[in-house]
């Protein structure tokens, strides 16, 4: 077991687990469907280079996936800067729309990146939920670092950052 790894993911993470996963982008890509419009949806908000639509199975009512149009990335890892700073710059647009429209206390953006931490569609897509108060979802439970882990966390992620 790797060293550094986290405390088990709760029930929100646990919720995207399905038996068929792709570890690449395919041909046959859901949200490449979606994009061609092969494969209908809710479109609530779309640029040259992103695409923001309902997720069909939701962890709350009005959860979005934001996703770039092209095809060439699956995650976080392979995905270029610029197509990066495009969708992140919908995630903004849309979240205010989205707390606006629902009247929510809140909303979560979150991404999983490769098969162990929750990626089903291996096209990036960034989630984000909009949250209530006292609405019961729980994320991550919290862990704590031993005497001297944290600076070794740290010194490891800083290092790889450097090369
Ligand atoms: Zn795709």
């Amino acid at each position: 077991m790797n060293k550094f790894a986290g405390p088990k993911v709760g029930p929100l993470a646990n919720s995207f687990q399905l038996s068929l996963c792709y570890p690449f982008h395919m041909n046959d890509c859901i949200f490449c469907k979606i994009v061609r419009g092969e494969i209908s949806s809710y479109k609530v908000y779309e640029t040259d280079e992103t695409l923001a639509f309902l997720d069909i199975n939701p962890v709350a009512k009005g959860h979005l996936l934001v996703i770039p149009k092209g095809s060439d990335s699956s995650n976080i890892f392979d995905i270029s800067a610029h197509e990066w700073s495009a969708v992140m710059e919908t995630v903004r647009v849309v979240s205010t729309a989205l707390e606006k429209a629902l009247g929510a206390d809140g909303v979560n953006i979150m991404m999983n990146n490769r098969e162990h931490a929750g990626q089903i569609i291996f096209h990036p897509h960034v989630h984000l939920i909009p949250r209530f108060k006292g609405d019961g979802l729980k994320l991550w439970p919290h862990g704590s670092y031993k005497e001297g882990e944290a600076a070794e966390v740290a010194e490891a992620i800083l290092e790889t950052l450097k090369k």
